[in-house]
């Protein structure tokens, strides 16, 4: 592992940056430049986190030899699971309580069927044969000369002497007395019509059932049984956090691509954190690296970086930022300082609000 560039490798590298730039002035010399150092963190902690419970199963049907097939266990909080190799993946395993595998009558219905509710396990209802005709009302006007009896009241000389009303060419042959032009149209004397709902069987089949009396009981899924076991449920959950101190600036800073980020790898809790971690970085990963409750398995990658943070004491309005990179050597990134930043953008604003004015003012004389 390559150690640390030194403040005098960093402070030539800003040197020879200068120099591109049009400077003279030899940095390494007391007083031409102020560094400091940082180092950039980054650190993932990602750990399975491992929980058992148990819980009843209950399925339709007979499955026993199918549920037996699944891997047993005798005492789930004993039973002896490997946590995954890579702690960021989860993994759940299901589990079959040894002596716990049954199959059950179903009690809420017989064979799987059970009496349809909606006619009580009749099939249907019985149903009236037939209805009064609804234009005559079953009453006497269903022939004027019956009355819908087949007798008729008058005999030959009294057909004529009852009154014929205007609508009488619309009275049908009566099919009781056969006397012609008397008949209530739809019933044709009958004073009642078949039933319309039942066609004159005298019974409606149930809606809920078709008529068969029973129906299929749903929660069994009709087969009449269940197949009832504890289940024991081992679940790996990976749980991630990233703890990261990276560089106050976004413009073009070292990426995973440029940066030689320096990694430690930690896989168990005994494992110890690097010894060039900065006392700040340190203080603040450890509290984070507690064992927690049913962590089983861990990896903490901790990545850090040297940067260093330089001033020109003759170049005032800028910042250099120095950090190794990957291929080699050290990369310098020069920026704007702070107070040179807000200047710019004061002035920019200014700019903008004259602009502005302006607009108004070409809008004002338009009118
Ligand atoms: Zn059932
Ligand atoms: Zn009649
Ligand atoms: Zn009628
Ligand atoms: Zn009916
Ligand atoms: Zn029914």
């Amino acid at each position: 592992m390559a150690t640390d560039p030194s403040d005098e490798e960093f402070l030539q590298a800003v040197e020879e940056h200068v120099f591109g730039r049009g400077g003279t002035v030899r940095l390494t010399l007391p007083g031409a430049a102020a560094l400091d150092r940082q180092q950039l963190l980054d650190a993932r902690i990602v750990r399975c986190i491992e929980t058992r419970e148990t819980r009843d199963r209950r399925v339709p049907g007979l499955r026993r030899a199918e549920i037996a097939e699944r891997p047993a266990c005798t005492d789930l909080a004993a039973h002896p699971v490997d946590p995954p190799d890579d702690p960021a993946r989860s993994r759940t395993l299901t589990l079959v309580r040894a002596g716990s595998l049954d199959e059950i009558v179903c009690e809420g219905c017989e064979g799987g069927t059970r009496d349809c509710e909606a006619c009580g396990g009749r099939g249907g209802r019985d149903c009236p044969r037939y209805v009064d005709c609804d234009v005559c009302e079953g009453g006497p006007d269903a022939c004027w000369e019956c009355d819908g009896t087949g007798t008729p009241r008058t005999r030959g000389a009294a057909r004529a002497a009852r009154p014929r009303p205007q609508d009488a060419a619309k009275r049908a042959t009566c099919a009781r007395c056969e006397r012609p032009e008397v008949a209530c149209p739809k019933c044709l004397g009958r004073r009642h019509l078949d039933c319309p709902v039942c066609d004159r069987s005298g019974r409606v089949p149930c809606r809920g059932c078709g008529g068969r009396e029973r129906i299929r009981h749903t929660p069994c899924a009709g087969t009449g049984h269940f197949t009832v076991w504890t289940e024991g449920i081992i679940r790996h959950t990976p749980d991630a956090k990233e703890v990261k101190r990276l560089a106050p600036l976004v413009v073009r800073m070292p990426t995973d691509a440029t940066g030689d980020w320096r990694e430690t790898r930690l896989t168990s809790v005994t494992d110890k954190l690097p010894d060039d971690l900065d006392p700040a970085h340190r203080a603040l990963l450890e509290p984070e690296l507690a064992v927690r409750d049913g962590e089983v398995r861990r990896r903490v990658t901790v990545r850090r970086l040297p940067l260093a943070r330089v001033t020109v004491r003759d170049d005032p309005h800028r910042v250099y930022y120095a950090f190794p990179v990957r291929s080699g050597g050290i990369d310098v990134v020069g920026l704007p300082s702070r107070q040179r930043v807000l200047h710019v953008t004061a002035r920019a604003s200014a700019a903008l609000v004259l602009l502005a004015l302006a607009a108004a003012l070409v809008v004002a004389l338009s009118r």
